[in-house]
């Protein structure tokens, strides 16, 4: 069994979809689909959930929904059904939205404002599934769709939920022994599809996994599976050696290990959700990247073990960083005080991403990108308690620049290049030695393109 993801582009228009779908169709083995909301309809639906009920702009922002997913409906063969179910999608949607507006004026809210929030971004992978099973039907295929908050069990962490392992896997076992046509007794033709980026917590609300998620939930489901290969199909021709938006030289890599796959998505490459490769690593199914607009482009496998392991293998950027560093002259041969330090951020739930220590002072670099799963605040409270025992200075618009391939804690010279290919450049962190798979490095938000445009030229070419 083959688990397949499509992401936003890849069904963001009807030709898209069944592009998609021929892929699908293309291969018996591709029994289990995962798919994210149509491109655009994730963004949309953010911005409903900050604007006031009847306003001009969530007039626009509705519409605009409504005649996405109707225009897809309008081609596809089915398309009664098919634009029936987006006009009861619709119908739900709109529902959803006076229902938060009403409780707001009688303030009887028993559903929290991240709860509604989660509930309200879930239609973008309603609507998409919902057409999505008409395509794949009008290829002949037999499609059973079913809810992705059925399968993927989490806990209460609206926005960003932790997922329950053990349940979510029994939930799939179960719906293989009970479901005939899947799993060891796969019917071919026969093809389960499900969303991406939504669980449920064990009330049963409807919960999502941070922006980007669906990438996790199909590795989820690969691992659940016991799947032999997990395809994330998506709108570049695999996992490239830096963005191609930023980098126009870039070239899609042939074969990259798990970890390094790991380290390019935490640190910012965004053609893979950074929780992706912990269900396939553990489970040691094989990823393939490719591109839905040109499937027979050869993409990228991550594996365990490749045959060839570059020193650096590719680069990528985190915007939106915070440098936060901390003075203390108490921190001098005193034991405790980096303690004291991180169980503080710890009690205020902060995870720090790059650590640099001196004598008298510690800086910490802060996640704090909008559209981090784990976007971290800084609030009055933890300056306030950090500030009873040091000195704190913070600073924004940073960029995390990470340099990323294979046994870099011993090769001589990385760093030696490094800072002579951005001698131009302000570094203001370096972190070099803990990982043997990256180097990273903040600069000025500003300068975080040029930089790794530089870089790229001297390191990949
Ligand atoms: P999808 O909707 O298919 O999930 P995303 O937009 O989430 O697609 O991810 C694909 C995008 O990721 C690409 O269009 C590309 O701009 C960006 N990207 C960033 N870094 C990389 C990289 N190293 N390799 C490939 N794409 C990357
Ligand atoms: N639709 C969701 C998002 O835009 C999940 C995903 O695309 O993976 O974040
Ligand atoms: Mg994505």
């Amino acid at each position: 069994m083959i688990v397949s993801k499509f992401g936003g582009t890849s069904v963001g228009s009807y030709e898209a979809m069944s592009r998609s779908a021929n892929i699908i169709a293309d291969n018996p083995q591709r029994s289990w689909v995962v798919i994210s909301a149509t491109s655009g309809t994730t963004n949309d639906l953010l911005r409903l959930s900050s604007l006031g009920s009847n306003t001009a702009e969530e007039k626009k922002i509705l519409e605009q929904i409504s005649q996405r997913h109707l225009d897809i409906a309008s081609q596809c063969s089915f398309k009664k059904e098919a634009t029936k179910a987006v006009e009861e999608c619709m119908r739900t949607l709109l529902a959803h939205l006076s229902k938060q507006q009403s409780s707001k004026q009688q303030s009887s809210n028993n559903q929290s404002e991240t709860e509604w929030i989660d509930s309200l971004l879930a239609f973008g992978e309603d609507f998409s599934t919902q057409l999505f099973a008409w395509v794949l039907r009008e290829k002949n295929l037999d499609v059973q769709l079913e809810w992705a908050g059925d399968f993927i069990c989490t806990d209460s962490r609206f926005g960003s939920a932790a997922v329950d392992l053990e349940a979510t896997y029994a939930k799939v076992r179960h719906f293989l022994t009970t479901n005939e046509g899947f799993g060891s007794d796969q019917k071919p033709g026969k093809v389960l599809l499900t969303q991406g980026f939504i669980g449920a917590d064990v009330q049963g609300r409807t919960t999502t996994l941070g922006r980007g998620g669906s990438d996790y939930s199909a590795a989820l489901f690969a691992e659940a599976l016991g799947a032999e290969c997990l395809e994330i199909w998506t709108d570049v021709a695999g996992v490239y050696t830096t963005d191609p938006r930023v980098v126009s030289t870039a070239h899609a890599i042939d074969e990259i290990s798990f970890d390094e796959a790991a380290e390019l998505s935490i640190f910012g490459g965004k053609v893979l959700h950074p929780a992706t490769m912990k269900p396939v690593r553990r489970a040691n199914i094989p990823v393939r990247v490719a591109s839905s607009i040109e499937p027979e482009l050869p993409g990228t496998n991550i594996v365990t073990a490749p045959l060839n392991r570059p020193v650096v293998r590719a680069l990528s950027v985190r915007k939106e960083q915070t440098l936060m560093t901390l003075h203390s002259l108490e921190m001098l041969h005193q034991p405790g005080f980096l303690a004291k330090v991180f169980s503080i951020l710890s009690e205020h739930r902060i995870s720090v991403d790059l650590v640099t220590t001196s004598e008298v002072s510690v800086s910490l670099t802060l996640d704090t990108a909008h559209k981090a799963s784990n976007k971290v605040e800084l609030s009055e409270a933890v300056l306030r308690a950090l500030n009873d025992f040091c000195d704190v200075e913070v600073e924004y618009n940073l960029a995390l620049v990470a340099v990323i391939g294979n046994a870099m804690n011993q090769t001589s010279g990385i760093s030696g290049q490094l800072f002579s290919t951005l001698k131009d450049y302000n570094i203001r962190l370096v972190c070099h030695g803990a990982s043997a798979n990256n180097v990273c490095f903040l600069v000025q938000e500003s300068d975080a393109e040029a930089v790794v445009q530089t870089l790229h030229q001297s390191f990949i070419g």
